[in-house]
């Protein structure tokens, strides 16, 4: 290998193998179009795993970055700085919060979140009351304390000792949360959408129920927004959908449009626990990001946009179900906006990853959720007619699929 001859056997002999990446390497991107090493054309549907709301190189994330780049990268936290401000007086002003926490990602913006129920628990003179309610099946990060909140074992069980004190629940069961959840109860954390785990929609009475239960037991209610907010679901975060204002908000990915960003959302008065040098990163509301993210942000929070996202799912959930009729792949399309789930149906059980294979050979770009779904996250603006081209290539790869299913004679 040098310098100008990248290909993808170097990642094997690289890279810690964490990751199983695709076989090509893509190297430009324009909106949801993408092009790899061979100059291959893609369609990308899986957005970058619901970070590249704009798409891709879109001109006012650009011209943030280049603008900002020019200026001023980081000065770490002993001074503040002038995007991070405007970045942090757009989400309050649009959100229930009033106070916001910058970190680098999902995973850091839930970190600070669970620290701070227990820190704010420990503040009101209750020490004990440490215990958090998370769901089976959810994702959260992979930090240690995330990765044990998450619901799925097989992520975390490798790295016991796990924190304490972390009780996980079926989903959408409000009776499991109601026998589990007590006065030593600090937070309680939950995907309005389940993403990682399927793409699985909480009901409306059961995130209303935990509010209620939060509110009896004096826990706070934690909604982790990362895959959800900033426009994913066709509203500028999933809460506001559902009627129901959490005490603790977290959102990251779509919030950079593909720069790295997180953020914790909260309110005046558990914010007063995080007093000086209780928590913190080097990075954490860098200039660099902050001017990024304020772009994107102030792009996307617009009627237009928002109702946007509304329409191309109606739009994708027609085309994908059309495209069912024919092949009989899935058993449901759910979901919201843009953040889409198909579930394969029992013929296929498993087969997900397959799909998405042949998919990205026929030039188009999907995410799986776990073994059984194909889940779709693309940017927020793609054109209809990148959505036709999305779907007729989406044909040409169940076509293939459902052939090579097929028993063999
Ligand atoms: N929370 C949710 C709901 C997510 O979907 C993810 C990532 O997929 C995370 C947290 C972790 O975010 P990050 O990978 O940026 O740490």
């Amino acid at each position: 290998m040098n310098e100008t001859n990248i290909q993808r056997s170097n990642f094997d002999s690289l890279m810690v193998p964490a990751y199983s990446p695709a076989e090509f390497i893509p190297v430009r991107g324009e909106g949801s179009n993408l092009w790899d090493q061979a100059g291959k054309h893609y369609i990308d549907l899986a957005g970058g795993i619901a970070v590249n709301a704009l798409g891709h190189a879109h001109p006012v994330a650009v011209q943030a970055l280049q603008e900002q780049g020019n200026l001023l990268w980081h000065l770490g936290n002993g001074y503040t700085n002038e995007p991070v401000l405007r970045l942090a007086k757009q989400l309050t002003a649009s959100t229930f919060a009033d106070k916001v926490f910058f970190c680098n990602s999902g995973a850091e913006a839930n970190e600070a979140a669970l620290k701070l129920a227990r820190k704010v628990a420990r503040d009101n003179g209750q020490p004990g009351k440490t215990g958090i309610i998370a769901f089976n099946n959810a994702f959260h990060g992979r930090t240690l304390f995330t990765v044990s909140a998450g619901g799925q074992p097989k992520y975390s069980e490798d790295f016991a000792p796990l924190p304490k004190g972390i009780e996980h629940v079926p989903y959408n069961d409000l009776a499991a949360v109601a026998d589990q959840i007590s006065d030593e109860t600090c937070a309680v954390i939950v995907e309005p959408i389940q993403g990682e785990g399927g793409v699985l929609p909480a009901d409306a009475d059961f995130l209303q129920g935990l509010r209620a239960l939060c509110d009896k037991h004096k826990a706070l209610l934690i909604f982790d927004e990362v895959q959800t907010g900033v426009g994913r679901t066709g509203d500028l975060y999933a809460y506001m959908s559902y009627g129901v204002v959490p005490d603790v908000l977290t959102t990251a990915k779509a919030l950079g449009g593909g720069f790295p960003i997180g953020a914790m959302l909260t309110t005046d008065a558990l914010a007063a626990s995080m007093s000086p040098g209780t928590h913190g990163t080097t990075y954490g509301g860098n200039p660099l990001a902050s001017a990024v993210a304020g772009a994107v942000f102030k792009f996307i929070n617009t009627p237009d946009v928002l109702e946007g996202v509304r329409e191309r799912n109606r739009y994708f959930v027609e085309g994908i179900s059309r495209l069912n009729e024919k092949f009989a792949v899935f058993t449901e399309i759910r979901g919201a906006g843009l953040l889409l789930g198909c579930q394969m149906n029992s013929r296929f059980s498993g087969k997900a990853k397959q799909l998405t294979t042949l998919a990205s050979e026929e030039g188009l770009l999907l995410l799986i959720a776990g073994p059984n779904v194909v889940r779709l996250t693309p940017s927020l603006i793609i054109p209809f007619a990148h959505i036709d081209e999305g779907l007729q290539r989406l044909e040409r790869a169940m076509t293939r699929f459902v052939a090579s299913q097929a028993p063999q004679s």
